[in-house]
């Protein structure tokens, strides 16, 4: 082992060190697992059930009528997140996309959109016109109001009622921490402020972001309450496989419309040709339980060692996760730099590259990212990024087999500590 670490430049240090740190790690990896074995159970059976086939692989073009493959796919999503409807599709481009299609889709010019739990992630600032943006919600007339998180991460009951009013039609919930230093929820979490929400106003539409979440727990938002769940395919559900796309998973009445408003009135989920990359998709799915497991014992893995060295982590080395997401406050943007050099440093792909921070439409401050990943941008491969600003904080997410996040991680502190920012005892 000693001797393929040192070929990437690795102290022997700083493997004895995480060797250490990973031993005592036995009992959590032990139940991630355990979820992984029980959520793989639920997509193959959701295959199953829905007789998925060779012939649901074959591509199609055009208009992209009557392809059975595309719509057994969307059944199998809607099966294991357990919804009425789900809406899988190439054309949704990302995250973001999918998100914005399902909030425009289901507010109209007058309506209110509440986020009970703070200020949502930054690309939907211009999606709903917090920054002001061409063809945001508020240029249509929606409004938008928000609650803050009580100074513990807890949600404030007092202050969703009161903001709760005639007017407010959907409200948010963004599951994962994002880029801020708030804690992930737990889906049971969420279905009790789904709960109080419609205990206030039993009508309104409850969406969770779900990215990052998809099969870290053995349930998902909808099955406790959410009228929509939203995600993208190049993180967790696309299992590091799928090229491309976005899913959105919920009630029929919430998906019709979210395929009219992705489509075209009237058009909805009979358009949109998938192409050649169905496989792809299907396979993704199938493999994402296991992928989520080993991109989750990367982040408790860097939460652990990080912790150790005195850094402050969110989540902590011994929290239950709800994503795959590790931050670790660096304190530094050179620390950023050195750990981010380390992830790109491991990669698979573009290892040669050194990243360094730049604008990002989106983003309002410099983000640094490092990545060296089959799909472009994909977040479920080993990734870290962060934006360059106070407290200086990398999110560290991914990693297709654990044994890469591994390399990657024992890379980073490497990288810190030739550069004399870290000190190891
Ligand atoms: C990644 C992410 C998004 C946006 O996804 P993109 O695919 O980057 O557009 C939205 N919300 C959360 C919480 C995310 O993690």
């Amino acid at each position: 082992m000693e001797n393929i670490y040192a070929k990437f430049g690795i102290d022997k240090k700083i493997l004895d060190y995480s060797q250490k740190i990973i031993k005592e790690l036995k009992p959590r990896f032990e139940e991630i697992d355990a979820v992984a074995e029980y959520n793989q159970a639920k997509v193959i059976k959701a295959m199953q059930d829905n007789r998925v086939d060779a012939q649901c692989f074959a591509g199609s073009t055009g208009y992209g009528y009557n392809d059975a493959g595309r719509d057994t796919l969307e059944q199998v999503y809607a099966h294991a997140f357990g919804t009425e409807s789900a809406l899988v599709r190439p054309q949704i481009t990302c995250g973001t996309h999918a998100l914005a299609i399902a909030l425009s889709a289901n507010l109209l010019p007058g309506d209110e959109l509440l986020s009970p739990v703070g200020r949502p992630y930054d690309t939907l600032e211009e999606v709903i016109g917090i920054r002001p943006s061409p063809c945001s919600l508020a240029e249509y007339g929606v409004s938008y109001n928000e609650v803050e998180l009580l100074p513990d991460g807890s949600f404030d009951y007092e202050g969703i009622r009161n903001a709760i009013n005639e007017r407010t039609k959907l409200i948010t919930i963004q599951r994962s921490k994002g880029y801020a230093m708030r804690r992930t929820f737990s889906v049971s979490q969420i279905g009790e402020l789904i709960a109080f929400c419609k205990s206030v106003k039993p009508d309104v539409i409850c969406m969770v972001d779900n990215c990052y979440g998809e099969f870290v727990e053995v349930i998902e938002p909808s099955n406790v309450g959410a009228d929509m769940i939203v995600g993208s395919l190049i993180k967790n559900p696309g299992g590091g496989l799928a090229p491309i796309g976005g899913y959105i998973c919920g009630s029929k009445e919430c998906v019709d419309r979210c395929a009219f408003r992705l489509s075209a009135p009237g058009l909805g989920q009979e358009v949109g040709a998938s192409l050649d990359v169905k496989t792809s998709l299907y396979q993704g799915f199938f493999m994402a339980p296991t992928v989520v497991a080993g991109a989750l014992k990367g982040a408790i893995f860097a939460a652990r060692l990080y912790e150790s060295l005195g850094f402050r982590v969110l989540p902590d080395g011994n929290e239950s996760r709800h994503d795959i997401i590790q931050a670790v406050e660096l304190g530094s943007p050179e620390r950023m730099i050195a750990f981010c050099k380390g992830i790109q440093a491991a990669a698979p792909v573009d290892s040669y590259l050194t990243p360094i921070p730049y604008a990002m439409p989106g983003y309002n401050a410099d983000v640094i990212m490092a990545a060296g990943a089959f799909v472009q941008g994909s977040s479920i491969e080993l990734s870290a990024d962060g934006p360059i600003r106070e407290p200086y904080s990398v999110y560290f997410q991914g990693g297709l087999t654990w044994y890469h996040a591994k390399l990657g991680i024992m890379m980073s502190l490497q990288k810190m500590y030739e550069a004399g920012l870290v000190d190891i005892k």
